[in-house]
C-alpha cells in the first residue's frame, strides 16, 4: 500500500516522502479513506502508531480544497485538543510537517505559559488550533477564540483527559461548536465514561481498533 492509493494530493505526498515516509502505517490504512469520506471515527489506537498522521492528514487536505483568505483574520476551521502540552506540540509539529506545501496556518495552544503570545498569534489568523483543554476554554471565555466555525474536531488520548480530570472541560468546549461537524476521537482504552462521550460526540463512527 502507498499514499497514494490512499488519494492524498501531491503536496502532502511530496511534505510525507521528505519526512521520510515510505508507506501508510495500519491505522492511516484504514483511517485516512472513511476520514477523507467525511466520516466520524473512533480509534483505538496507542501513540506510535502513526495516529496523528492519521487525522491530520484528511483534515488538511480537506482545508486545502478550500479557498481560504490567508492573509487576514478567518475563522478556525479544525480544532484538536490533546491532553498534555508535549502531546499538543508533537501534535502541532506535525501539522506543520504534513502541510508544509500547502500553506495554512496551525497554532498550538497550551496552559502554564503567558497567554499574550497565544492571543497576538490568534489574532493574525489560524486554521487549525492544537490546545489543552484549560487554556482553551480561558481564551474562549475571555473572547480571544470563537470556535463557531469549527468543521473537524479530534479529541486525542482521551482516556489520558479522563484520568487527568479534563472530561468536563472537554464537554463544556464541545458546546461552543457547530453541532454539525466531523468528528475524530483517540484513546488508547475504551473505559465506560469515554465510550459513553464517543456516543454522545460521534456520529455513525468508523471503528478501527489497531
Ligand atoms: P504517532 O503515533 O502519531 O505519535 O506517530 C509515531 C511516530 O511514527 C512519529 O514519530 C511519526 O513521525 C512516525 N510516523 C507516522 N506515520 C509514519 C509512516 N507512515 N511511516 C513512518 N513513520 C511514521
Amino acid at each position: 500500500m502507498q499514499f497514494k492509493n490512499l488519494d492524498i494530493i501531491e503536496p502532502i505526498q511530496k511534505a510525507l516522502k521528505a519526512e521520510g515516509y515510505t508507506q501508510p502505517t495500519p491505522i492511516q490504512e484504514q483511517a485516512i479513506p472513511p476520514l477523507l469520506e467525511g466520516n466520524d471515527l473512533l480509534g483505538c489506537a496507542q501513540t506510535g502508531t502513526g495516529k496523528t498522521a492519521a487525522f491530520a492528514i484528511p483534515i488538511l487536505q480537506k482545508l486545502s480544497y478550500q479557498q481560504r483568505n490567508l492573509k487576514g483574520n478567518r475563522p478556525i476551521k479544525a480544532l484538536v485538543l490533546a491532553p498534555t502540552r508535549e502531546l499538543a506540540l508533537q501534535i502541532s509539529d506535525s501539522f506543520k510537517a504534513y502541510g508544509k506545501f500547502l500553506g495554512l496556518k496551525t497554532l498550538v495552544i497550551y496552559g502554564g505559559v503567558s497567554q499574550n503570545p497565544q492571543t497576538k498569534a490568534l489574532s493574525a489568523g489560524v486554521d487549525i488550533l492544537v490546545a489543552t483543554p484549560g487554556r482553551l476554554l480561558d481564551l474562549i471565555n475571555q473572547k480571544y477564540i470563537r470556535l463557531n466555525q469549527i468543521e473537524s474536531f479530534v479529541l486525542d488520548e482521551a482516556d489520558m483527559m479522563l484520568d487527568m480530570g479534563m472530561l468536563q472541560e472537554v464537554r463544556k468546549i464541545i458546546k461552543h461548536m457547530p453541532v454539525e461537524r466531523q468528528n475524530m476521537l483517540f484513546s488508547a482504552t475504551m473505559p465506560t465514561e469515554i465510550a459513553k462521550l464517543a456516543g454522545t460526540m460521534l456520529n455513525k463512527p468508523v471503528k478501527v481498533t489497531i
